[in-house]
């Protein structure tokens, strides 16, 4: 039977689902699933996080050295940040609105509340301690760090991925600017190399059912006090309504005005790449997957696709930034404390800010939320209350975060011509 790739995954996540009851309700030892189960799981997220870094690094080289001018490149450089920046506001702005309509955590009873914090306690002091890191660093701290002292290091580290991609940009413009003779091995080899790696993430997407039946088979497993996530179900519901609303009305309305694409065949063409993003829970696990199918099957051109996904992916995470702030509010709420609308537009602030700073891997946004919190003056111990179901909102919202960043690619890369756009959009445009 030939079966589709995401249906396959499909079929993987179920099974794993099924596999997490099945041992839950017959008692199976967990360890038997954490020794031999959790493995396979591990085995692809590594898989996809080592493909990461030599493909960005060969994608943008051989995007860069096609551009005819280089003009094109810091013209793409401020519309992928303006859309980023824009996106982002919109994703938080919704975010407080639904949260301020739901009113999540105002009737928590006291007795959950204080279960919450008390076993959760030891867990959030570790995010704590993650987050105060963050916070004693200057403010100009992301900007240095986007300057690798070493090539080498920052490519043996996928969190590095801003350092990667200045490096590789660098090399893509010195390439076009010196003599194309002396240019020629160097571009016919990061070519070839290209087309190889992109054959290697195919070998990895085979084992793409498999390696989510363990993520998710584990994941279910391990998931405990079960029945705490109820209580946490209208927060929990909160932050999904928030998502819904970006992915059935915010994306579509801004491909349907700015791109040259039918948002059902952009929804089709990226498939693989959201249940990657919900399997895994990290955006930058999920990087090959968004870039291969962003240029295969929705035809962005590897220039746009290779600056436009990695950069999205460390920097741009609109459903992070939804979370944190519905997040923040439930969390004030359980406090007793009404947030004024100073303190609401400075969520929007901090929120835009860490996550840019948040990495794409699985729990980055709850450590940069409680920098949030602590900016907005909100105990940062409450994030002991979420903590029970953060891991199933940071794989819905990592699927927005990554569908972001897609649906920006295509809107840079397939740009609408048509009579829609004034002349102005259109030189904007190109
Ligand atoms: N897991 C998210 C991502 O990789 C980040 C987060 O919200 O924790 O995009």
């Amino acid at each position: 039977m030939n079966l589709k790739l995401h249906w396959k995954i499909v079929i993987g996540m179920v099974a794993g689902i099924m596999w997490g009851i099945l041992s839950l309700i017959s008692d199976w030892p967990i360890e038997f699933t954490t020794f031999y189960i959790e493995p396979f799981g591990k085995i692809f997220t590594n898989l996809l996080k080592m493909i990461a870094v030599p493909l960005v690094v060969t994608s943008l080289i051989v995007g860069i050295s096609n551009l005819k001018d280089i003009k094109r490149l810091s013209r793409l450089g401020s519309k992928t940040i303006l859309f980023y920046t824009a996106t982002t506001l919109i994703s938080i702005t919704i975010g407080l609105l639904v949260v301020n309509i739901v009113q999540p955590g105002k009737n928590l009873p006291i007795e959950i509340k204080n279960e919450l914090l008390q076993n959760y306690g030891e867990e959030s002091g570790k995010h704590l301690e993650e987050a105060k890191k963050v916070q004693h660093e200057g403010p100009l701290k992301p900007l240095v760090d986007m300057f690798p002292s070493n090539i080498w290091s920052a490519a043996s580290d996928n969190s590095k991925m801003l350092q990667i991609v200045f490096f590789a940009v660098i090399v893509g413009i010195a390439m076009v600017s010196i003599d194309r003779v002396h240019a020629k091995p160097v571009t016919a080899f990061f070519e070839s190399f290209n087309h190889i790696l992109l054959k290697i993430v195919e070998y990895i997407m085979a084992y793409a059912p498999y390696g989510v039946f363990a993520l998710i088979g584990t994941l279910v497993v391990q998931m405990h006090s079960v029945d705490l996530l109820f209580e946490l179900g209208k927060y929990a519901l909160t932050v999904l309504s928030g998502l819904l609303v970006m992915i059935v009305i915010i994306y579509p309305l801004i491909l349907n005005f700015f791109a040259n694409i039918n948002v059902f065949d952009f929804f089709k063409g990226i498939n693989p790449a959201q249940l990657m993003a919900f399997s895994t829970s990290s955006s930058s696990a999920t990087l090959p997957v968004t870039m291969k199918n962003v240029e295969k099957n929705l035809k962005v051109p590897e220039e746009i696709s290779s600056f436009v996904l990695p950069v999205g992916s460390t920097i741009n995470m609109d459903g992070t930034s939804l979370y944190q702030a519905v997040a923040a509010v439930f969390i004030a709420n359980t406090f007793g404390m009404d947030l004024t609308l100073a303190q609401q537009l400075g969520i929007l602030l901090t929120a835009l800010l860490a996550s840019v700073g948040a990495a794409g891997v699985p729990g980055a946004g709850i450590v940069m939320l409680a920098v949030v919190l602590e900016a907005e003056g909100i105990p940062p111990e409450g994030i002991a209350l979420i903590l029970a179901i953060d891991r199933i909102l940071d794989m819905c919202r990592t699927v927005i975060n990554v569908t972001g960043d897609a649906m920006v690619a295509t809107v840079l890369g397939k740009p609408k011509s048509n009579k829609k756009l004034t002349k102005k959009k259109r030189a904007f445009f190109n």
